[in-house]
This record gives structure tokens, C-alpha cells and sequence, in this order.
């Protein structure tokens, strides 16, 4: 007895074949059978003409890990096609849990009223199955706080013992169920790390058969060699690498994306298996703090608040800021003040939504001292959105066959305690983006194609077993839309707004979004 037999959809299988007209039968977890005028017992017929049927997209950069926890229907992502999600992203992950990291994980928990209890990285991903999650859940430990278990927040380098210790937290978490490593050398403490103590961690991960993601250290400035460091880890480690959320940041890089390109070329002709993932935005997104100098960053959000509202600090931060050294990455020097859109900042709700040209002219500052302001008196936790790159880049690196489609986004919801998180639009329209605008307005990628870079080549890169793809025995995962009507709704100044033209969503056999409509259904699995 099948489930149910999907009828006159166009399949797209997921490795790049051209589309073709199939029905597709559902038994239990798994699709069951593939072919013209399935018959059989079903306790459903879906006639599904008119709709493109693919494997269930699959988001390999995400920072749901806390989002999930508190509502595990992932709204903003199951709509969008979503079914699995890879998070514990750019060095951060909720676990493993000790020392330095309880208060710092639980902060990030506060706005959401949630509670953190768990301690290793097992007990962390139990914690998605005895609650339950709407779509698949894979998990990477994040450098930052395996760092910070270890060596806290600071400027410190790790003693031999340290460095094994950290080793120690890696392989526990890969065999509690982890699938590889983060790192987020952009941000405080990764940033203080040497390329030698994350190669030591990522031979871990290589003797595990995980994989290396990585926010590289610098996404503008410095981005040659930060793509070079990335290489070189996996070169050394033995590690596959997935260089994450790949971009040209700043006027200096706009003419680099041949020289980028070629770069992950070479390294894949050396033998170095080297991937990325890219959101189809051309802004960036993260928190205020991320213009300071590294040694400004230091010992979290309440630290990094303190030295912004010290009088002295904060002029030597200025002196720092107008030198533009290059020994960290100054995010306000590659953009105007106009770019910078502010999205969140508690302590002055009023100016979320306006650039910080703006809020300064309104309070009559220095656009620089504006943006300290914000940060102290957000305690650290006021963010915003960078229009720090060019469109003609974003659409020239889309293009490149080994780059997968990845939302860097959350798993949000217009309802419930999620909905007041306000956001990057690519948490509600990353996919539907590519699909809708990319593929059918500008068609700057064939169909088929576009699938791939979501489903397939996502799936081998994260080692999802029987995922991405369409054929008999693989996971149902599944999602149905209207190649000519998909579309993201969710914009830069209202990005709450799910996606259209994706009526029906299955996980795991079970239908998550049936006829546009949450079914409520947490057949998710952590994989
Ligand atoms: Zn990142």
C-alpha cells in the first residue's frame, strides 16, 4: 500500500537530467516507485500536472540550530521547498556546551524565551529528536565554540594540551553524530586562531570523513589569501571543503571572481575536493559589532559593549577604524554609511528599517559614532544588512557548476516568538529566489541545473545517503511547485513573507505543506 502516487508531475530527478513526465509512488519513508501510469492500493492520488516535482531542496548553510529548537515547524524554510538543513554554521554551534559557552549560547537563546540544557553533541541533536522537527536536521560543530569551551572568549593561543583537548571535543562530536567542523574566521575568537590549530582540528574531521566549512577569514580585503588558507587546511588536513557563502565584498574585489573561481579550480585539479555555497542576495548580513578591530571584538557582546561606551576605547577605536589596516576587516571602510540598513537593535527599535546615514543626520552625529551608539546601547546585538557587493558578481559565481544554492538564513516563521526576528530576506526567499527570478526571469541557469545546485551536488558534499535525489529506494523527500509562478516575496526592508508557487512539501514520506498549508506534521529526522 503506497502512501500515496503523485500523478503528471514533470520529475526532475535532481542530477541534472532534463525533466520528464512520471508518477511517483510513496511508501513509507522512502519513494517506492517511478514510472508512466503507476498503479496500485494508495491511500492518496495527487494529480500533480502542471507542477515540476524534485527532490526536496536541501540548505547546506543555516543558523537554525537555536530557531529549530524553539518552533520546529521551520516555516520560513519548509516553504520554500526546503527539507533539509545543515546548520552549526560560520564556527557556531549550540554545542558542545561547557565553560565560557553556556552563557554565551544561552544569551543567544534569551530573546526567544528558551531555556539551553543540553551538554555534548549528542545530547544537543537528541534534543531535535524528542521534540520533533519539521524537515532533516544535519549538524556541524563550530570552531568558535569548541574553541571557546577550551580557551574562552580571548585573544589566546592554545598550550599542546589545548590544541589536543579541542581535537578531543572535535571527535566527540563527530561520532556523536556531527558532520564535520565550522569555522568562522571572521569572527571573534576563530579569528584569533592560526591556521595550524585549525588544520590539527579539520585532520580530525578528515579521519572521520567529514567535511570543512568555512567562513574564511576575510570576504573582502583579504579574500585571496583567506580562500588560499581555506585551501591549504584542506590540503593539509585531508579534509573536503566547503568554502561558505562565496562573495566579492568591497569595490577593492569587484573585478576577482575569475581569479576566485580559479583558485577552487586548481585546488579540485590537485586533488583537494573544494565546494561552495552562495545566497542569491547581493548584501550581506551580521552584527554591528563586525566593523570593530579584532582585538575590539574580544569576550563577547557585553565586552565588546564596554569598550564602545568607554570614552578612550572608543577614540582609539576611531583611530583604528580611519587607518583602515588590513589586519582586519573593515567592513563600514568597503561600504558607504546609506549601505549599511540597520535590522535590529534593541535599546532603539525606532531606527530598525533606516540605513545609518540616516539615523545619523536624524541625531545629528558622525555616521561612525552613530554606529558605536547602536552597539552600546544594544549591549552588543544590534545588526544590519551590507549592500556590499555587486549583482553582476552574485550572477557570475551562481553560474559556477560546483557551487550549491544555501540560504545562510533561519528557519523563521511570521508567527509565534520567531516572527518578531526581523532578517535577512534570504531566510523566507533564498530558493524560490534562484528558481523564480534567476532561472525563469533571467534565465541565467537552466532548470534542471538550478535543482541540482539544491538537491544532488548538496547532498554528495554533506554526505546525505540517499537524499537529493529521485529514484526508487531514496528518501521521499520531496517538493512540488510551479515552475512558472515560483517566486520569493521577502524583501530587504519586509522580509517576513513566504515564498509562492510551492503548494506541496513532503519529508520523509509524510507532507509538511500540503496545498500551501502547514500540515503541523515534525517528520524531520536528524541525519
Ligand atoms: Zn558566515
Amino acid at each position: 500500500m503506497y502512501n500515496v502516487i503523485i500523478k503528471n508531475a514533470k520529475v526532475f530527478d535532481g542530477t541534472g537530467k532534463a525533466g520528464f513526465y512520471a508518477d511517483v509512488a510513496v511508501k513509507d519513508c522512502r519513494i517506492a516507485a517511478i514510472g508512466k501510469d503507476l498503479e496500485g492500493e494508495t491511500t492518496q492520488i495527487l494529480d500533480a500536472a502542471g507542477l515540476v516535482l524534485s527532490p526536496g531542496f536541501i540548505d547546506p548553510h543555516t543558523h537554525s540550530d537555536l530557531p529549530l529548537m524553539v518552533d520546529g515547524l521551520a516555516q520560513s524554510k519548509i516553504r520554500q521547498g526546503v527539507t533539509t538543513e545543515v546548520v552549526g554554521n560560520c564556527g557556531s554551534s549550540p554545542a558542545p556546551l561547557m565553560g565560557a559557552v553556556v552563557k554565551e549560547i544561552q544569551a543567544e537563546a534569551e530573546p526567544y524565551g528558551y531555556k539551553v540544557d543540553w551538554t555534548n553533541f549528542g545530547s544537543f541533536l537528541d534534543k531535535y529528536r524528542s521534540q520533533g522537527v519539521a524537515q532533516n536536521v544535519a549538524a556541524l560543530a563550530g570552531h568558535n565554540t569548541i574553541r571557546a569551551c577550551v580557551l574562552g572568549y580571548d585573544d589566546v593561543q592554545p598550550t599542546p594540551g589545548q590544541q589536543k583537548a579541542m581535537e578531543q571535543l572535535v571527535a566527540d562530536a563527530m561520532q556523536q553524530g556531527a558532520h564535520g567542523l565550522s569555522t568562522g574566521l571572521y569572527y571573534p575568537p576563530g579569528f584569533y586562531a592560526k591556521t595550524e590549530e585549525v588544520i590539527g582540528l579539520a585532520r580530525v574531521v578528515a579521519q572521520h570523513g567529514g567535511i570543512y566549512a568555512s567562513h574564511i577569514r576575510s570576504e573582502s580585503d583579504t579574500l585571496m589569501e583567506s580562500i588560499r588558507e581555506a585551501i591549504e587546511i584542506g590540503r593539509r588536513s585531508g579534509a573536503q571543503v566547503q568554502i561558505s557563502h562565496l562573495k566579492l565584498e568591497g569595490s577593492h574585489n569587484f573585478d576577482g571572481a575569475d581569479r576566485v573561481l580559479e583558485m577552487i579550480e586548481q585546488a579540485n585539479r590537485d586533488g583537494i575536493a573544494v565546494g561552495t555555497d552562495q545566497y542569491p542576495y547581493d548584501a550581506s548580513s551580521t552584527w554591528l559589532g563586525a566593523i570593530l578591530p579584532n582585538w575590539a571584538q574580544a569576550g563577547g557582546n557585553e565586552a565588546v559593549a564596554r569598550r564602545v561606551k568607554d570614552p578612550a576605547t572608543r577614540k582609539l577605536l576611531v583611530q583604528d577604524w580611519k587607518d583602515h589596516r588590513l589586519d582586519w576587516e573593515n567592513r563600514s571602510g568597503i561600504t558607504n554609511w546609506d549601505q549599511i540598513l540597520v535590522v535590529t537593535a534593541q535599546g532603539r527599535p525606532e531606527v530598525v528599517g533606516r540605513n545609518v546615514q540616516e539615523i545619523a543626520d536624524q541625531d545629528g552625529k558622525d555616521p561612525l559614532e552613530t554606529l558605536f551608539d547602536l552597539i552600546a546601547i544594544s549591549e552588543g546585538s544590534a545588526s544590519a544588512v551590507w549592500f556590499d557587493q555587486l549583482e553582476k558578481n552574485v550572477q557570475y559565481l551562481m553560474k559556477y557548476p560546483r557551487l550549491v544554492t544555501g540560504s545562510d538564513g533561519n528557519a523563521l516563521s511570521t508567527e509565534g516568538v520567531l516572527g518578531s526576528i526581523i532578517c535577512h530576506p534570504r531566510s523566507y526567499g533564498t530558493f524560490p529566489r534562484v528558481l523564480g527570478h534567476y532561472v525563469r526571469e533571467l534565465k541565467l541557469l537552466t532548470l534542471e541545473e538550478a535543482i541540482r545546485k539544491m538537491t544532488s551536488l548538496t547532498a554528495a558534499y554533506f554526505k546525505l545517503e540517499g537524499r537529493g535525489v529521485i529514484r526508487e529506494g531514496a528518501w521521499a523527500d520531496i517538493v512540488l511547485f510551479d515552475a512558472e509562478k515560483v517566486i520569493d516575496k521577502a524583501t530587504f526592508t519586509h522580509p517576513q513573507q513566504y515564498p509562492e508557487g510551492i503548494p506541496h512539501v513532503m519529508v520523509n514520506g509524510e507532507w509538511v505543506i500540503q496545498n500551501g498549508e502547514h500540515t503541523h506534521a515534525l517528520p524531520g529526522k536528524v541525519v
